[in-house]
């Protein structure tokens, strides 16, 4: 379906649970994190009954994200309902990895085909800084079964962080060379009210360019619709870079997606506060919502850089990213 820009729709993120096993600065706070109430949120069923409608408004592509949605306890029947429904081609998630060593082939036979991986350093003592809970053995292990599981794609997502990891980018893209994954790299975005990052931990990709000179584009960096990476590899790699700066290099033109929280809300733009209950609708009903949070999709978002937070009213684990 069209939206009123002429944006065809044909992805959605459907965000599984709010809760995760970490704490990732950026992301949420230590403690006092609010939790839903069961009855707050979507049943299985009612999960699988919107990606019904969904597909029934012509998506084809989901995304399962959360929190961590390896956390919640019947994650592969999600995964392997959805997968199900006529009309989705392709069932993704995303997971920061920890559960993946156990996980990563079960989620392989329940239909998942692609994977995202969120690791923001190679560096033990800074996963412990970033994550506040987090050991990096257990999410490199993840990517390694993800790897060794067979997924169609396995990419990994770095939050580029001044001062924090962008002395680690070389070290980072050279992964390319010696595993089949990609390296994507994402401008961090101002979510909390109480940012610890300063201005200059804002960087754009372009930090990636000058770091790593030997970078080619790729040809299909040019902005296809839903595309939000701009694409390059080291030559001779196995694995590509991406990178993805929602800030300074907006995709908004772009944007081929809705995004469905834990708690039943249609969020038509990342950015926006804007929202719509599906909660305890009737398969016919949320298609209509769905029709609506579709046609609501402002054209790009409203302010966003480093002195003025996202407008988006919640914190990046009750959406999904
Ligand atoms: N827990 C899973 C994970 O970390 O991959 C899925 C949920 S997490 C909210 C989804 C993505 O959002 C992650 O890649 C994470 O790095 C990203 N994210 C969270 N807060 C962010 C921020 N302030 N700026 C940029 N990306 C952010
Ligand atoms: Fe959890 Fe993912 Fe948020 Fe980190 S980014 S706190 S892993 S939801």
């Amino acid at each position: 379906m069209q939206d009123k820009y002429g944006r065809t729709i044909t992805y959605m993120r459907l965000s599984v649970t709010d809760l995760c096993n970490l704490r990732c600065r950026y992301c949420m706070p230590e403690e006092g994190v609010e939790k839903l109430t069961h009855p707050e949120m979507l049943t299985e069923d009612e999960m699988v009954d919107a990606v019904q409608a969904a597909a029934d408004l012509g998506i084809s592509k989901i995304r399962i994200t959360g929190g961590e949605p390896l956390v919640k306890k019947n994650i592969l029947s999600v995964c392997g309902r959805i997968g199900q429904i006529e009309g989705i081609e392709e069932t993704a998630i995303t997971t920061n990895g920890t559960l993946l060593p156990t996980l990563a082939v079960p989620l392989r036979k329940a239909g998942i085909s692609r994977i995202n991986i969120s690791l923001d350093t190679l560096d033990p003592d800074k996963y412990a800084f970033m994550t506040r809970r987090g050991r990096f053995e257990e999410a490199w292990a993840g990517v390694m079964s993800a790897l060794e599981a067979g997924f169609d794609k396995v990419k990994l997502n770095a939050v580029l962080i001044g001062g924090f990891n962008d002395d680690e980018i070389e070290e980072m893209v050279d992964l390319t060379r010696q595993y089949p994954l990609d390296m994507r790299f994402i401008e961090l975005m101002p979510m909390l009210q109480d940012d610890e990052f300063g201005q200059s931990a804002h960087i754009s990709g372009d930090e990636v360019l000058r770091r790593v000179p030997d970078l080619q584009p790729l040809s299909e960096q040019t902005l296809m619709s839903g595309q939000v990476a701009r694409m390059y590899r080291l030559p001779g790699a196995r694995g590509r870079v991406g990178l993805i700066d929602p800030l300074s290099h907006t995709f908004c033109s772009a944007c081929n997606r809705i995004r469905l929280t834990a708690d039943g809300k249609l969020k038509p733009c990342l950015h926006s506060s804007q929202e719509i209950s599906i909660k305890g609708l009737d398969i016919d009903s949320m298609r209509e919502k769905m029709r609506e949070a579709i046609m609501a999709k402002p054209q790009e978002h409203g302010e966003l850089n480093a002195g003025h937070r996202s407008e988006a009213g919640r914190q990046m684990n009750q959406i999904g990213g």
